[in-house]
C-alpha cells in the first residue's frame, strides 16, 4: 500500500500546493481521496491523469471539492482523446445540503453513493464509515487493505465514535486544524492535542496530521499531539510517500 499526500492545507491551498489530499494505491489501483483546491494538478505530479480510478469524498465543503469540476473536464478531455473508455466512478454521501447530485458529468463521471451504515469494495479495499463531528455531515473513511488498515478523519471535532471507528487500525490520517490554545473556539474541527489523544485512545501505531491551519509554527502542531501519543508521528506534506 501507498500513500501520497497531495496537499496539506485546511480552508485554501498555499502557493504552488493544495488542500489536503491523499492518493492510495494498492495492487495497481489508484484512488484519491478528497478533491479541493489544488489537488488536480498536484496530483499530475505523481500520476497520469488518465490513469486514475475512482475518487471518495469525506464531504462537500470547498476545501474538499473545490476541483471536481476540473476534474470531470480532465476526464471528458481524456476520453475524446482516446486515453480513457470509461467513466470516472466518484464516491460521496448523499445526506443533507450534499453535492452528490454533481458528481455524475455526463459519462464521464458517475456518482456513487456511499452510507454510514454499508461497507463497499472499491479496488482492493474494504472500505467503512463513520459520521464525524462537523458543521456539514461529513464521513471518516476506513480503508481495510491486504496488509494495512488506514483511517482518514475527514473532517471533525471531537469524537469519541472517531476513537471506537480506529481502533485496531494501524494508521490514522487525522485533521489537525487548530492549535491547543484555539481549544474550544473553533466548533467541528479537532486541535492537534485533541487528534493526538484520539490516535492514543483508539491504539493506532501511528498519526499523520493534515488539514493544517495558515498561521503558526506547524511544529508546535507536532508538539502537541506529541504530548500525548508515543506512536509514529508525522505531519502530512506535499509529495511526502509512505510505502507499507
Ligand atoms: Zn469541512
Amino acid at each position: 500500500m501507498k500513500l501520497t499526500c497531495l496537499g496539506q492545507w485546511g480552508a485554501y491551498p498555499k502557493a504552488g500546493s493544495a488542500n489536503s489530499s491523499f492518493l492510495l494505491e494498492e495492487d495497481h489501483f489508484h484512488l484519491l481521496i478528497d478533491c479541493g483546491s489544488g489537488v488536480l494538478a498536484q496530483l499530475q505530479r505523481v500520476l497520469a491523469i488518465e490513469q486514475l480510478d475512482a475518487l471518495i469524498l469525506s464531504h462537500y465543503h470547498h476545501d474538499h471539492v473545490a476541483d471536481l469540476g476540473c476534474l470531470q473536464y480532465a476526464m471528458m478531455i481524456q476520453k475524446q482523446l482516446g486515453y480513457r473508455n470509461k467513466a470516472l466512478p466518484i464516491y460521496g454521501h448523499g445526506v443533507g445540503d450534499s453535492k452528490f447530485h454533481s458528481l455524475t458529468y455526463k459519462q464521464y463521471t458517475e456518482g456513487l453513493r456511499i452510507v454510514a451504515e454499508e461497507s463497499v469494495k472499491i479496488g482492493p479495499w474494504k472500505i467503512e464509515f463513520q459520521p464525524t463531528r462537523h458543521t456539514a455531515y461529513c464521513l471518516a473513511i476506513k480503508f481495510i487493505g491486504s496488509k494495512r488498515t488506514l483511517v482518514y478523519s475527514g473532517d471533525t471535532g471531537w469524537s469519541d465514535e472517531l476513537i471506537e471507528f480506529a481502533r485496531g487500525a494501524d494508521t490514522l490520517i487525522c485533521e489537525a486544524s487548530l492549535y491547543e490554545e484555539q481549544h474550544g473556539q473553533v466548533p467541528g474541527h479537532l486541535t492537534a492535542r485533541e487528534a493526538g489523544q484520539i490516535a492514543a485512545a483508539s491504539g493506532v501505531k501511528q498519526l499523520i496530521l493534515t488539514h493544517f491551519p495558515h498561521y503558526g509554527d506547524h511544529r508546535e502542531l507536532r508538539a502537541q499531539a506529541q504530548a500525548v501519543f508515543s506512536g509514529e508521528l508525522e505531519l502530512a506534506q506535499e509529495m511526502k510517500i509512505w510505502e507499507w
